[in-house]
C-alpha cells in the first residue's frame, strides 16, 4: 500500500532530477538564511550555479553533531522563531542537547514521510496503534503519532512505562499495532507471557525504531507476540532528530532494506576515516542532506550510523533506494584488542540460543593493558537454574560461537532471568570501564 504512490514509484532518473533541483534550491536557501552555512559554502567556493550534477554535492563540507551543539540553541536555524512552530531536542550525554526546529511546512512533510513508511509496513486506517515511545522532547513518539493519524489509524499515546496498564489497554482496545523500541517490546512480551494473557492479544504489526535490532532478535519478538489467532510482523524504521525524526526510511512488507524518502533526503555513504564518498553498494557511514527542511536544514549531515544502500527496484513497486539495517554506530564500534566489534554482531549470535533471552550487556575492562570483554546475558527462564552441567555446556557453546563470529575470545556470564534492568527507552548495552582502570 502506498501513501503517495506517484512519488514512491517515480522512475529513478526522475527522482535524481528532483533531488538535483532541490539541492540547488537548498544551497541557495542556506546561503540566504543560515550565516553558518553561508560562510562554510563561501569558504568551499560552492554556489547554487556550481551544482551541475548530484556529484557536485561532494564539494559541500560535512555537518556534524558538534556543529549543531556549538550553535546551541538556534544558530543553525533557517527561519526566525516566529516561523518555527515546534522545537525538539535530543538528549546529550554530556552538556547541552542538540535542538531542532520545525516550520508548519516541515511538520506537514514530516507526517507525510512517516505516513509513507507506516503504510509501506502495512499500517491502515483499520489499525489501533499504541505508541510506547516516550512522549516529550524526543522526536520518536510525536513523529509516529502524526504520521499514523494521517493514515487514519487510531492512535493510543500510551508513552513508555507502566507496562501492566499497556497490556490491559492492548486487550481492551484490541490494539493491532505497537510502536516501541525492540527492547521495550521484548519486555512487554515477557510480561504478557507471565500473566498468561497471550491469547487475548491482537497485535499484528510492530513499528520498531530508535535502537538497532538484529533479524534474530526481531524473529524472537515476533514469536513472542504471535498466538493461535494472530501472527505478529515487525518492521524497522530509521530517522534521527537532527534529520527530522522518524520518517527518513522504513521497511516495506518485504523487509529487504528500508526505503528512503529520497525526495526529501539525499543519502550518501562515506568512509568514516578518509571521509571519501564510497561507490554505490559499499558499507560505510550514512550521510544525509535534508532537501526540503526549512527549520534547520542539514547539508551532508554525518549520522555516524553504518549501513549500505541498494538502488535496485523492490518487489513492493517502490523505486526508492533501500538502506540496510544499521549495523552499528561508528561511535559504538568497540575496538577490543585491536579488533573492530559491533554490538549487533554479538546480538546476532546470542539470539540463536533459545535458552537465553535477548537481554544482554557488554562489559569492557582493561587488566594489565589487555582489553577484556564480558558478555552478560540473561537466562530465558528459571528452568536451567540448578542444572550446573547444562549451564556450563551452554556457556561454552555461546563462547565458541562468539569467538568464531568476533574472532576474539570473551567471558560469558549467565545471569538469572529478569535480573537486568528494563527501561522504557533504549537499552544500555555497553558498559565500557576501560578508561576508569589506571
Ligand atoms: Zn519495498
Amino acid at each position: 500500500m502506498f501513501f503517495q504512490k506517484d512519488i514512491e514509484t517515480m522512475p529513478r532518473q526522475k527522482i535524481e532530477e528532483l533531488q538535483l533541483e532541490r539541492l540547488r534550491h537548498l544551497v541557495k536557501f542556506c546561503i540566504d538564511n543560515v550565516p553558518f552555512y553561508a560562510k562554510r559554502l563561501s569558504d568551499a567556493g560552492v554556489t547554487p550555479e556550481k551544482i551541475k550534477s548530484l556529484k557536485d554535492i561532494e564539494n559541500i563540507p560535512y555537518t556534524t553533531k558538534e556543529d549543531i551543539r556549538d550553535s546551541y540553541p538556534f544558530g543553525l536555524f533557517g527561519q526566525p522563531l516566529k516561523k518555527i512552530v515546534r522545537l525538539h531536542a535530543s538528549s546529550g550525554t554530556t552538556g547541552k542537547p542538540t535542538v531542532v526546529g520545525y516550520t508548519k511546512k516541515d511538520l506537514d512533510i514530516w507526517s507525510d514521510c512517516v505516513a509513507r513508511i507506516v503504510m509501506a509496513a502495512g499500517a491502515t486506517e483499520d489499525d489501533v496503534i499504541q505508541i510506547s515511545f516516550n512522549y516529550g522532547l524526543f522526536t520518536g513518539a510525536l513523529g509516529l503519532h502524526y504520521g499514523l493519524e494521517k493514515v487514519g489509524a487510531t492512535v493510543v499515546p500510551t508513552s513508555s512505562g507502566n507496562t501492566a496498564k499497556q497490556i490491559m489497554l492492548m486487550q481492551d482496545f484490541k490494539t493491532t499495532g505497537l510502536v516501541s523500541t525492540p527492547s521495550y517490546a521484548q519486555h512487554i512480551a515477557e510480561l504478557i507471557e507471565e500473566t498468561g494473557v497471550k491469547e487475548n492479544i491482537h497485535l499484528k504489526l510492530g513499528l520498531f525504531g530508535s535502537e538497532g535490532c538484529t533479524e534474530g532478535f526481531r524473529d524472537r519478538i515476533e514469536e513472542s507476540f504471535s498466538n493461535s489467532h494472530n501472527k505478529f510482523f515487525a518492521t524497522d524504521n530509521y530517522g534521527m532528530s537532527e534529520l527530522m525524526g522518524p520518517g527518513v526510511s522504513g521497511d516495506c512488507i518485504y523487509r529487504t532494506g528500508m526505503h528512503i524518502n529520497e525526495d526529501h533526503f539525499l543519502a550518501e555513504v562515506i568512509d568514516s576515516k578518509t571521509l571519501e564518498v564510497l561507490p554505490r553498494g559499499s558499507q560505510g557511514e550514512l550521510v544525509i542532506t535534508t532537501l526540503t527542511k526549512e527549520g534547520i536544514p542539514m547539508l551532508r549531515y554525518r549520522t555516524k550510523d553504518i549501513t549500505q544502500i541498494s538502488y535496485d527496484g523492490c518487489q513492493c513497486g517502490r523505486t526508492t533506494a533501500r538502506m540496510s539495517k544499521i549495523k552499528g554506530r561508528s561511535d559504538d564500534m568497540l575496538k577490543i584488542r585491536g579488533v573492530n566489534v559491533f554490538p549487533s554482531q554479538i546480538e546476532s549470535v546470542l539470539v540463536t540460543f533459545t535458552q537465553i533471552s535477548p537481554n544482554y550487556q557488554l562489559v569492557l575492562t582493561r587488566t594489565h593493558s589487555t582489553d577484556e570483554l564480558e558478555v552478560k546475558v540473561e537466562l530465558a527462564d528459571g528452568s536451567l537454574l540448578e542444572k550446573f552441567t547444562e549451564l556450563d555446556v551452554l556457556k561454552t557453546n555461546i563462547k565458541k560461537s562468539l569467538k568464531s563470529t568476533l574472532e576474539i575470545s570473551c567471558k560469558v556470564s549467565l545471569v538469572e532471568h529478569k535480573s537486568m534492568e528494563r527501561t522504557g527507552g533504549k537499552a544500555q548495552r555497553i558498559v565500557d570501564l576501560r578508561d576508569e582502570v589506571k
